[in-house]
């Protein structure tokens, strides 16, 4: 495997400002932070993205993650909200190719934010929406 940044904070050989340290999973401060706060939250197995990682793990991070954004809300680092984002590949906008949960405060007027816009988004009829549903639950 080629070097990886998150691998080498998990090893001790990186520097990290670590919130919470389990068996399987790390958080820690986000180096370049959206807003003050930022963390994320990383499983402790190298896996590159939500494909092939123990859903046990999936679920201890997301666990984490909801501990951090209570801490965060109650440390008095500001925060009016916070997002919780996952990229998934390049695609997705993943520039870090270690699974990691992003926990971000958010702030009035700090210019971040998903540009999901309405632009983008269809109103499918109903029947569409339902292939869809149909394909989905077939492999669930
Ligand atoms: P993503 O675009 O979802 O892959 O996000 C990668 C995140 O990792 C970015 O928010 C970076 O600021 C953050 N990052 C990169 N290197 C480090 C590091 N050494 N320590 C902490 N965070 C890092
Ligand atoms: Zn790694």
């Amino acid at each position: 495997m080629e070097s990886c940044i998150f691998c080498e904070i998990i090893n001790g050989k990186r520097e990290a400002s670590i919130v919470h340290d389990d068996d399987r999973v790390l958080a820690f401060m986000d180096i370049f932070p959206i807003n003050p706060g930022h963390t994320l939250v990383i499983p402790k197995v190298h896996c590159a993205e939500l494909t092939g990682l123990d859903p046990d793990i999936g679920a201890q991070i997301f666990k984490v993650a909801m501990r951090v954004e209570q801490a965060i809300r109650q440390s008095g680092i500001p925060c009016a909200g916070t997002n919780l984002y996952l990229a998934n590949g390049s695609i997705a906008g993943q520039e870090v190719f270690h699974l990691h949960l992003h926990v971000i405060p958010r702030l009035v007027g700090d210019g971040s934010g998903f540009r999901f816009g309405s632009v983008n988004r269809s109103h499918p009829p109903r029947q569409a929406l339902n292939e869809f549903a149909a394909k989905i639950k077939t492999r669930l």
